[in-house]
């Protein structure tokens, strides 16, 4: 069984790291996908990185750890991308496990043709702070899997805002994408609007 962790990954942090990690021993998959998003629709009308830093920064988060792979397809997709397309490219035998964090999992009823979204994938849900399972049960409309890790309170928003206040993050995201995020210069603007 594969497992996919969608993300904007603007930056890749610990707590993509974790949630991966905990699907991967709990639900015994083979592997887990990291797929970075091209323009997500829920995302329309944000700044996000460039794709290829943002590409970058997944692979250096990813190094290392073997059952961990990047795909790249929906950042070389046009327009809007929707995550069921790209669950239509594997092979129907393949079975797929989703990995959400549960504010991404809040949301899952209102994705693009949702209802083959969950036929074709088992959802596993990281907590986060700030929503209650409850909430996340009552607004999927299948039984989901509650993975083991405490809620950590890392978010692309909080490092990027880090970074613009010139704020530690070091330790919050891997070595490399700590290094890439300072050596590139990301963020020192940006993160400041949000
Ligand atoms: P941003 O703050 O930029 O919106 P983010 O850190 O929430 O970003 P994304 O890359 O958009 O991260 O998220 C990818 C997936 O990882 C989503 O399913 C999201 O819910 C999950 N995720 C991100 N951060 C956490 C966290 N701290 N705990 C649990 N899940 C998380």
């Amino acid at each position: 069984v594969r497992g996919i962790l969608g993300g904007t990954f603007d930056p890749p942090h610990l707590a993509h790291l974790a949630a991966a990690e905990a699907a991967y021993r709990q639900l015994g998959l083979g592997e887990v996908t990291f797929l970075p998003a091209g323009t997500p629709w829920q995302k329309a009308g944000e700044s996000i990185s460039a794709g290829e830093h943002r590409m970058a920064m997944t692979e250096l988060a990813v190094a290392g750890v073997d059952y961990f792979g990047v795909d790249d397809q929906e950042l070389r997709r046009e327009g809007f991308t929707y995550t069921i397309d790209t669950l239509e490219t594997v092979p129907p035998g393949e079975e797929l496990t989703l990995i959400l964090g549960a504010d991404a999992a809040k949301g899952l009823a209102t994705w693009h043709r949702y209802e083959e979204v969950l036929e074709r994938c088992l959802v596993a849900v990281a907590p986060r702070l700030g929503v209650e399972r409850t909430e996340v049960e009552d607004l999927v409309p299948v039984e989901v899997v509650w993975l083991d890790l405490p809620p950590l309170a890392v978010s692309g928003t909080d490092i990027r805002l880090r970074v613009a206040t010139g704020r530690p993050f070091r330790f919050l995201v891997p070595d490399g994408v700590w290094r890439y995020v300072s050596s590139h210069d990301l963020y020192r603007e940006r993160g400041r609007d949000e």
